[in-house]
Order: structure tokens, then sequence, then C-alpha cells
């Protein structure tokens, strides 16, 4: 299993800033091999990007998809202007899309099924806040948004990948411990298997929440961490690029 790491630029840079940025990261990292590499700039973005990643080592993704084809979704994004861009992966659930925009459990499994029906490969992130973490509630929480973001794929989790994102540690500088998190992707690693009867092998758990060129080569030893999610520290092509030799 090649390890996924993967930039979630979430809501910055204009079309030209992620010109420029690609510019000088497809050369950073056109030697690396090993570990698949994936960005998700913005929509606006995902044109220009696709040409710029076209025969390099880079995949790209999207932040986000709604669940029809086509049709009256005023401001929506649908799978096949993503596949038309050659989008390749798809960020789902993200905590900022289940706690500012309210997404339930419920539509981003519809997300997760259009994705992979139109052969994009859903992310599918997952976490809890710090007070359920606190109130001893993190692995029902984990195991409830797993279960539900993947009904009706139970046998086919092999097409998803699994993002492990504590909300508490989401842009707030505080990343999770090795063991912190160790034990959670352990538990979704058992969880999968167990639900997919074993059928989970091409499915990788990426940690995210403040990963940074200086954690990552800690974090990336927890042996059920096959990947990571990055945000802040993916905007910069210096930092992201470290990340990815530490990985
Ligand atoms: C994210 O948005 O998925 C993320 C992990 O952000 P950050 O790296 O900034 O914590």
């Amino acid at each position: 299993m090649r390890y996924l790491i993967a930039a979630n630029w979430k809501m910055n840079k204009t079309v030209a800033e992620s010109i420029d940025y690609i510019e000088i990261f497809k050369d950073l990292v056109k030697e690396v091999e090993g570990v698949e590499i994936m960005i998700a700039p913005s929509f606006t973005a995902l044109s220009s990007v696709s040409i710029l990643l076209e025969k390099t080592n880079i995949s790209l993704g999207a932040q986000n998809m709604f669940y029809v084809e086509r049709g009256a979704y005023t401001g929506e994004i649908s799978p096949i202007m993503l596949t038309e861009l050659n989008v390749k992966y798809v960020i789902l659930g993200h905590s900022e899309r289940r706690h500012i925009f309210g997404e339930k459990d419920e539509l981003i499994n519809k997300k997760v099924l259009t994705a992979v029906e139109f052969g994009l490969r859903p992310i599918l992130c997952v976490g809890e806040t710090l007070e359920e973490r606190e109130l001893g509630k993190t692995m029902n929480v984990v195991e409830r948004q797993i279960r539900a973001g993947i009904a009706g794929l139970e046998r086919e989790i092999s097409l998803i990948d699994i993002a492990y994102e504590p909300v508490w540690a989401i842009g707030t500088g505080v990343n999770a411990t090795v063991e912190q998190a160790q034990e959670v992707h352990h538990f979704i690693r058992n969880l999968i298997n167990d639900i997919s009867k074993g059928n989970d092998k091409d499915t990788r758990i990426l940690y995210g929440g403040s990963v940074n060129e200086k954690n990552a080569s800690e974090l990336i030893k927890a042996p059920d961490v096959e990947g990571f999610l990055v945000g802040t520290a993916s905007l910069d092509p210096q930092k992201f690029y470290k990340i990815i030799l530490s990985s």
C-alpha cells in the first residue's frame, strides 16, 4: 500500500497563487517515489491546476461535491464536473463541512456513494470534538461516522480512504500525539476490517490535524497511520515537500 499525503488548501489561494505554487512544487517533488501526493485546491483553481498536473506524480483532489449529476442545485459542484478535470479524489465529511455547514452523516453518505459511482475516490473525514473526547466518546463518534458514511459500500471499502481528523487538532497547532493517533487508527482499522469482512486492505487511514514539517516524521511512525491530510502546512510548497519527505 502506498501512503497518501494529501493537501487540503481550503478557501485559500487564487488561481494565480495556485499556479505559482504548483510551478514550484511539481519540481520539488518530481523525484519523489513510494508515496502518493494529492492536492485539493479551491474549485476555481481546479481547471488550471489540472492542466499543470498532467504528466506529474501529483494527483488532483476536490474539497467537496454534491451527490447529483446535474440540475437545479445553485452553488453546488457535480461529480461529472470533477471527473472532466481529471480529479481523482474528493474530500467528504470534513469537520468544517460538518460543523460550519451542518452536513450530517446521511448527506455525507449520499456523497460518498455518488463519488464512488462516478469513479472518484472519497477521503471520508471523521473525528471527535474536544468535548466528545473528554466525555470518553471518541470511539463511539468515529464508529458512528464511519458506519453511516460508508453505508451501502461495506464490501467495497477499498474504494475509499479515511482521514481521522480530531476536530480539536484541526487548524489549532495542537496535533494528536503518536499514541492518541495510533489508538484511534488501530480502532478504525479493526472496525473497517470487520465491516468489510477483510476487504479493507486498499483503504488508507490518514491522520489530519496540525500536521507540519516538524511533527510528521514522528506521527508517521504510528503503525496504523498511512498518510496525512494536511491543511495549514500544505499552503507553503516547501513545508508540504518536507512533510512528504518525512513520510
Ligand atoms: C484539515 O483541514 O484537514 C487539516 C488537517 O487542517 P490543519 O492541517 O490546518 O490542522
